[in-house]
Order: structure tokens, then sequence, then C-alpha cells
């Protein structure tokens, strides 16, 4: 690290990534997870209560959820009924988008699609959200535009760089999220805007920002990473709660 970096080093950093506070790991340094929404292994679906301590979330249930609240002018809520996550989900969700409507007021309110049901378990569409842990998030495109009806693909060009960063970054400053997916062709984006802006130094954009790694998508370090099909949201998921 330069010498004089760590006084330009955003909120976040002091927070969780970098240094694992509160009992959390931070997301650049831990191993990386089965993830279900690319495994392939059957079994992943069958874990036992004493799996890992990462997995139980991932598999079945939710336990303790709470339902983000009704609250459309700081986000829009799709679904109430898909709109149960644990609490640290749902504080994210709605710390951030407070955040957002404090940094940038004439943005539109963040779109806020499927969270879980209130128990969790399988829900039509996806291969995780089963846990109260995963939720799906609009992008900005424009100057801080988000498609209310409905997630649509976003163009390279077309993204808010500028917004979906603060959008990140507020959600990482909690410290509680473990990772985004977002497609590699908007990653690059957020990057190359992460750098030039000055708020990154190379390293540490390329950290948050990985490349396409080799092998499965779920062995990929890095918060913010790759998934295929994630072109018209980000899902972002928070640690587990500890059992
Ligand atoms: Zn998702």
């Amino acid at each position: 690290m330069e010498p004089g970096l760590s006084t330009r080093l955003p909120a976040f950093f002091a927070l969780g990534l970098l240094t694992a506070g509160s009992g959390m790991r931070p997301a650049v340094a831990q191993e990386p997870v089965p993830w279900l929404e690319e495994a392939e292994e059957p079994e992943l679906l069958n874990l036992s209560d004493d799996s890992e301590p990462w997995a139980w979330c991932y598999k079945k249930s939710l336990e303790n959820g709470e339902q983000l609240p009704y609250n459309p002018r700081i986000y829009k809520r799709w679904h109430a009924d898909k709109a149960w996550g644990t609490a640290d989900l749902i504080d994210v969700l709605t710390t951030a988008s407070e955040e957002m409507a404090w940094l940038l007021p004439q943005a539109d309110p963040v779109v806020i699609g499927d969270i879980s049901t209130r128990n969790g378990g399988r829900l039509d569409g996806h291969k995780s959200h089963r846990g109260g842990v995963d939720a799906d998030v609009g992008l900005y495109w424009g100057e801080g535009q988000m498609f209310m009806q409905g997630f649509r693909n976003v163009s390279p060009k077309d993204l808010d760089a500028r917004a979906n960063w603060l959008l990140i970054r507020s959600m990482l400053d909690t410290g509680r999220v473990e990772r985004i997916l977002l497609d590699q062709a908007l990653v690059r984006v957020l990057r190359d805007h992460v750098i030039e802006t000055g708020e990154l130094s190379r390293e540490e954009a390329w950290r948050i920002f990985p490349a396409t790694g080799d092998g499965e998508m779920w062995r990929q370090q890095g918060v913010v990473h790759h998934v295929a099909g994630h072109r018209h949201h980000m899902h972002v998921r928070v640690f587990c709660p500890e059992r």
C-alpha cells in the first residue's frame, strides 16, 4: 500500500472489507463458497443442519425473517410476499436506499425485486433466494434512472456508473455484503469508473471488481464479480446470520 493511501480510502475499507470486524469475514479474504445459482451438485440442495456454518442459509428456509417495509419514496418493492429476508439483508437494503436518496435526490428510488418468501424455501425462477440472504436489485442507467416495471438489460454504455458505484459502496459500507453478482461487461465499466475518478487505487479496484476467473463461478474471488445473465440487475448476497 502506498504511503498516505489509507487517508483516502472510503469508509467501507475501514468498516469491513480489509478488516474482519465484529466476527464477519471480509468477502475479499474469505473462502469461496458454493453458490446455488450455479451449483450443479445436487447434494448442495441437501445440506444437513450440521453442514458448514455458511451452508444453512443457502438451502431451505428463512427463520425469523423480516419484511422489507413499504417505503416507496426510498425504494420500490416489487412483491410484498417475496420481500422477506434476514435482518441483515433488510438493513443493508434500507440503509443503502436511504443513502442513495440523500446522495442522489434526483435519482429514481432503488428497485428491489425478489428476496425470499416469508419462510424461505424454493422460489420460482431462482436457484437461490431460499434463506433470505439474496436480493435482486435494479441497475441505474442514463442519469439515475431505474426501470420501474421490471428489470431490463442495461448496456455498458447506458450504465450510470457513478450511481451504481454509490449504491454498491453504500451496501459494502455496511460490512455485511458477502458478494454481488453482475455481468462482467458491467463490472468492467464500474472498475474503470472508480479508477478514472480516483476513488480507488488500481489495486483496490481490481480486488473489488475482479476479472472473470477460470473455473466455476462460485469459486470466483472478489466482492463484485461476474455471473452470466446479470445485465439487468445485481444479485446481492449478505453473510449468513450467526446461529
Ligand atoms: Zn438473484
